[in-house]
């Protein structure tokens, strides 16, 4: 369990509800219905896909209570991102591929919530297979920013960053292989955590990019955060990239007096006035409680978003050619003209446009004659790039950067042109890159056309240093510097 002070001024829902169910003041059932309540009276959102009855799952909590043991998350409702399996439970990965697929075994990381005393409740909207920054790729239809009408949640995680925002679960649970849980994080106003490649078990995860997928949870507070964190971290021999190191989230709130900032100058060009002022105003801050604030300069990281999406593309190419109708998930009507014309008619019928576009470019980027010229100098600049983080953070403990140059969109504001979406990822990628961990706080607002939309800030940190960025999220809570609301017509999960 956390052992943050309960000075911290934000509230933890997670680990408060936990606490009532584990003591008995809370019947284990009530958080479950409480969410699966507000999941039906928030339908208008698309957050989530498919519900999932917690029968089950309380029986066994109630069970495990009433034999002694103590469960950190007793009772917590949870969301999963919908590529996240869950046994028996629909995963489509927002993909009428895997409409009808019901996985026979559940994640690593969501067994280990369940372990801890966690419920699933539903699975959440994604942008298909996880490629995308907006959730308008999903074949289910965008979810919703709680925060403005008409605004995307962020992507591809936005299901997941839609339904924390709008307290339908304490927690919530997505994927990040570019920015997709940061990225929304900053969209709806909440802690999106990524953390080191290999710190938490992939297993059960529907793979995007291999070399660049990871678990990552939105959480409402730095205690829920550590306790999430240190449930799901940890060894996993299903996973063969499974870090073997312990890591301890149950630290005190972070020294912030002489600890080292590094502001990364590449994330600041083409920021909105209110981000630009977010940042400034986490300057100050940090500075005025003793934190030395330097510029510092990442300048391969201005290629990392080229380098990002050959790498993905390619890996995204590969992973995705087990859906052919023949091995995997389901096949289209059969026509004339035997296996490779029902292949090909399979994946024209149930990838969506930007699906099928990644995986021709990915193979083509693979192909022989190219793959030297694309992917082998991706890889290349991939590896500058996590130079470049392991020698700035010889002289910073952290770096600062906007997590995305802008607050939420409108949707089909940037949908047409997918270049500058795909560059609007620039300040998240690089981490994914170089292994890393990063962190995405709730840092203030921007008005746009009269809407109130939260700003996100992104620390991060060298690869094993998870913990660091949580208990800096605690000192920042404890500094005032964090920015956490609900939006307007949503009620805190307190019960
Ligand atoms: N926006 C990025 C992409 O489309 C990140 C996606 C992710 O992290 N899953 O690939």
């Amino acid at each position: 369990m956390s052992s943050l002070p309960p000075s911290s001024p934000l509230p933890s829902p997670a680990r408060q509800l936990a606490q009532a169910v584990q003591s008995g003041a809370l019947a284990p059932q009530a958080p479950a219905e409480e969410a699966l309540r507000r999941i039906r009276a928030a339908g208008q959102l698309n957050a989530v896909l498919s519900e999932v009855d917690p029968t089950e799952q309380l029986q066994a909590v109630q069970q495990r209570l009433n034999a002694g043991e103590t469960l950190p998350l007793a009772g917590v409702p949870v969301i999963l991102k919908d590529n996240l399996s869950l046994r028996g439970s629909p995963t489509t990965c927002a993909s009428r591929m895997l409409e009808s697929y019901r996985p026979p075994y559940t994640a690593t990381a969501v067994q280990r919530l369940q372990d801890a005393g966690a419920v699933v409740v539903g699975k959440a909207n994604l942008d298909e297979f996880a490629m995308g920054s907006s959730n308008e790729n999903s074949a289910f239809g965008p979810a919703l920013n709680p925060w403005g009408e008409g605004r995307v949640p962020g992507g591809s995680s936005g299901g997941s960053a839609a339904a924390i925002a709008a307290r339908l679960t304490p927690l919530t649970v997505g994927s990040d292989t570019g920015g997709s849980v940061r990225q929304p994080a900053a969209l709806c106003g909440v802690y999106g955590f990524k953390p080191t490649y290999g710190r938490i078990s992939r297993s059960g995860l529907v793979a995007y990019a291999s070399s660049l997928d990871t678990v990552a949870p939105f959480a409402l507070s730095a205690a829920d955060l550590a306790l999430t964190l240190g449930v799901m971290s940890g060894h996993d021999p299903r996973d063969a990239i499974s870090l073997n190191q312990p890591a301890d989230f149950t630290g005190a709130p972070l020294e912030l007096s002489g600890l080292r900032v590094g502001v990364v100058q590449e994330g600041l060009p083409g920021c909105t006035s209110g981000v630009a002022a977010a940042l400034d105003e986490m300057r100050r801050a940090l500075g005025a409680a003793g934190a030395q604030v330097q510029e510092v300069s990442l300048p391969h990281l201005k290629n990392a978003v080229a380098a990002y999406y050959i790498v993905a593309m390619a890996e995204a190419s590969s992973n995705l050619s087990r859906f052919d109708g023949m091995h995997y998930a389901r096949r289209a009507e059969e026509g004339a003209g035997g296996a490779v014309q029902s292949m090909l008619h399979t994946r024209e019928e149930f990838f969506g446009a930007e699906v099928q576009k990644r995986i021709m470019l990915g193979t083509f980027i693979l192909s022989s004659g190219y793959s030297d010229r694309y992917y082998t100098k991706a890889l290349q600049v991939r590896r500058l790039i996590a130079q470049e983080f392991e020698e700035a953070f010889r002289q910073f403990d952290v770096l600062l950067m906007p997590t995305s140059p802008f607050p939420a969109f409108r949707l089909g504001e940037r949908s047409g042109d997918p270049l500058a979406m795909y560059a609007a990822d620039v300040n998240t990628v690089g981490v994914n890159l170089a292994g890393i961990p990063a962190l995405s706080v709730p840092a203030g607002f921007e008005t746009v056309d009269g809407q109130r939309l939260p700003v996100g800030l992104q620390f991060s940190a060298r690869a094993g240093d998870d913990a660091r960025l949580v208990a800096l999220a605690a000192a920042l809570e404890q500094l005032g510097a964090v920015q956490l609301e609900t939006p307007d017509g949503y009620q805190d999960f307190s019960l």
